[in-house]
């Protein structure tokens, strides 16, 4: 599989492996997807899973998955699991077992004892408050810990016992010893270890002392040969860091990090905590909603790994900023489905049409190809008959200027059908229209009516033969494009109160045993996929709206 059914276009790390392939410097490359099991990935994971899985495909290299597990109480199982669904989904397959940063923890721990040995960590007994006041500010040096020259002996000694769990959570951590008075906060001897007595998913109660992400990051990359580490801008400032560690003890490979620039995607969020509070709230029905950024999400919502893959070749990597409107992805997802979705017909807010000239047995029906370029996709009849459903859009009783549609006395062709004419709007009591008097212009099927111009074609149903169906039709969750934008921003407050409205409606027969998460295009009405786990083959059919049709596919499209 290509990481994109385009070719790859070119950007800076592109350029950099490049060079190191040319110089020698290295004969392949080894790439890694490194998340923490603490949530479901999202959009902007997609965008670093199709670079690093991406790179490794493109050049012939590897591609690890690595979970950095090194915060036992938010990480469990079934994100870890989720992950690793995710990335196949998405069309990528990870170079042998998947590896865990716990699986390093014992060498972690041998080359923190180096460090202590060579005078390079050392046990601080400060509290986390007295640490951030000795830490200084970014125009401030930071001061010295008085722990920070205990000797080499103690602090094996005092290393062990915390191993050993003869420590409170909390009471001490075992610090890097570089330079309080760096410009580099990172610099101003970060804790590599800390005591927690927390379950781990994988090594249990074995540990009550866990690393820390930069400390770890580093060596486990250096440990699986990583060639080229690929992270996001925020950890620009880390990467002195990265390197000081793997320069300061025993370990064969530096591999070389380099950062690019987050995706943001505007009307939505993009970070797990945000995104579990809006689960826990309940502000969506769980990460899989279709309108959650989840790649869950957007799979149930009916998006393709093509689609997204797509997506993230058209916004590329760069080191500046990566802000991007939705329709971007909209558009990569719809450009897919446009050729990969058959098209079928189906009404989401039915009017009853009668077609009183209708005559059983003499009234045609007509055979109907699923997609106009794909005559492989196959054809079915799409029945007629005296009662038919249209979407009540399409009708409009004091109709703009430039109508297109069904008004009294006025024609549309029936989409492969008949030209239909309407008589007569029928209302109840109420006021409320409940039905049209239709008339058919026999001569029409198949064929242009003699003499008149009939410009607007219509969506239709035959009421005998379409299935009963439920349609979500999901819009954006936030009604702003950054809800999230300034540090703390409620962006509950932005949510869109009507980002999902489900209609009851009318399909075609033919989607009749559709399997969960089968794609179609519903004519005029958008690109629709049958829900992962409501639908059901053979029952009511539940769809979900992935996203609506190019504006200016059809005049007069509805989108609501
Ligand atoms: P979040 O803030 O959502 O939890 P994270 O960066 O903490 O994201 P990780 O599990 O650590 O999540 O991320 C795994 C990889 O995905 C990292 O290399 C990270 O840089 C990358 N990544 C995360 N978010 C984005 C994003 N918005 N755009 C590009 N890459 C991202
Ligand atoms: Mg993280």
């Amino acid at each position: 599989m290509s990481s994109a059914s385009q070719p790859a276009v070119s950007n800076f790390i592109r350029s950099i492996i490049d060079a190191d392939l040319a110089s020698g410097k290295h004969s392949g490359i080894v790439t890694r997807f490194p998340p923490e099991p603490n949530g479901y990935l999202h959009i902007g994971h997609a965008k670093s899973i199709c670079l690093n899985f991406g790179l490794a495909f493109d050049y012939y290299g590897k591609c690890n998955l690595r979970f950095d597990d090194t915060n036992p109480e938010k990480e469990s199982e079934e994100y870890a699991q989720s992950i690793q669904d995710d990335v196949r989904w998405l069309g990528f397959q990870w170079d042998g077992e998947v590896r865990w940063a716990s699986d390093y923890f014992e060498q972690l721990h041998q080359y923190a004892v180096e460090l202590i040995q060579k005078g390079l960590a050392y046990v601080d007994d400060l509290t986390a408050e007295q640490m951030r006041e000795y830490r200084g500010t970014l125009t401030q040096a930071g001061r010295n810990s008085p722990y920070r020259e205990r000797p080499v002996a103690e602090n094996l000694d005092l290393f062990a016992r915390m191993r050993a769990g003869e420590f409170a959570d909390g009471s001490r951590v075992l610090r890097a010893k570089i330079d309080m008075s760096s410009g580099n906060i990172n610099l101003r001897d970060p804790a590599i270890y800390r005591i927690r007595r927390a379950h781990h998913i994988r090594t249990g109660d074995r540990w009550c002392i866990y690393p820390m992400y930069d400390y770890t990051h580093c060596i486990s990359d250096a440990l699986e040969g990583i060639t080229h580490s690929l992270c996001t801008l925020e950890f620009e400032d880390h990467r002195p860091l990265y390197d000081w560690v793997l320069d300061n003890i025993t370990i064969p490979c530096h591999p070389r990090q380099y950062e690019f620039s987050r995706l943001e995607l505007h009307y939505t969020i993009t970070s797990k905590r945000k995104l579990l509070q809006l689960v826990n709230e309940g502000h969506v029905s769980g990460w899989d909603d279709p309108r959650m950024p989840t790649i869950i999400g957007m799979r149930r919502r009916g998006y393709t790994p093509e689609g997204i893959r797509e997506f993230a070749r058209r916004i590329g990597v760069s080191k500046s900023g990566n802000t991007v409107d939705m329709a971007v992805l909209e558009s990569a997802i719809r450009e897919d489905l446009e050729n990969s979705a058959p098209r079928v017909m189906a009404v989401i807010r039915p009017l009853k049409v009668v077609v009183t000239n209708f005559v059983a047995g003499k009234t045609g029906s007509r055979e109907a190809g699923f997609h106009p370029d794909h005559p492989d996709f196959g054809a079915r009849l799409v029945p007629f008959g005296k009662e038919i459903w249209i979407e009540a859009d399409d009708f409009s009783e004091n109709p703009p200027a430039g109508w297109q549609r069904l008004t009294v006395g006025g024609e549309v062709r029936l989409r492969y059908s008949y030209v239909l004419r309407c008589d007569e709007a029928i209302r109840d009591a109420g006021g409320n229209m409940v039905e049209l008097r239709c008339t058919i212009d026999p001569d029409t099927l198949g064929k242009n009516p003699s003499g008149r111009k009939v410009k607007g074609v219509i969506h239709w149903l035959s009421g005998a033969h379409a299935l009963p169906a439920e349609f979500r039709l999901y819009d954006r969750l936030f009604t702003v494009p950054e809800p999230d934008a300034g540090k703390d921003a409620d962006y509950c407050k932005y949510l869109n109160p009507v980002s999902l409205i489900v209609a009851q409606g009318w399909v075609e027969s033919c989607v009749k045993d559709a399997e969960p998460e089968t794609r179609y295009q519903f004519e005029r009405l958008g690109y629709f996929c049958t829900d992962r786990h409501d639908h059901k083959p053979g029952a009511k059919p539940v769809f979900n709206r992935t996203v609506t049709l190019k504006d200016s596919w059809v005049k007069g499209q509805i989108t609501r």
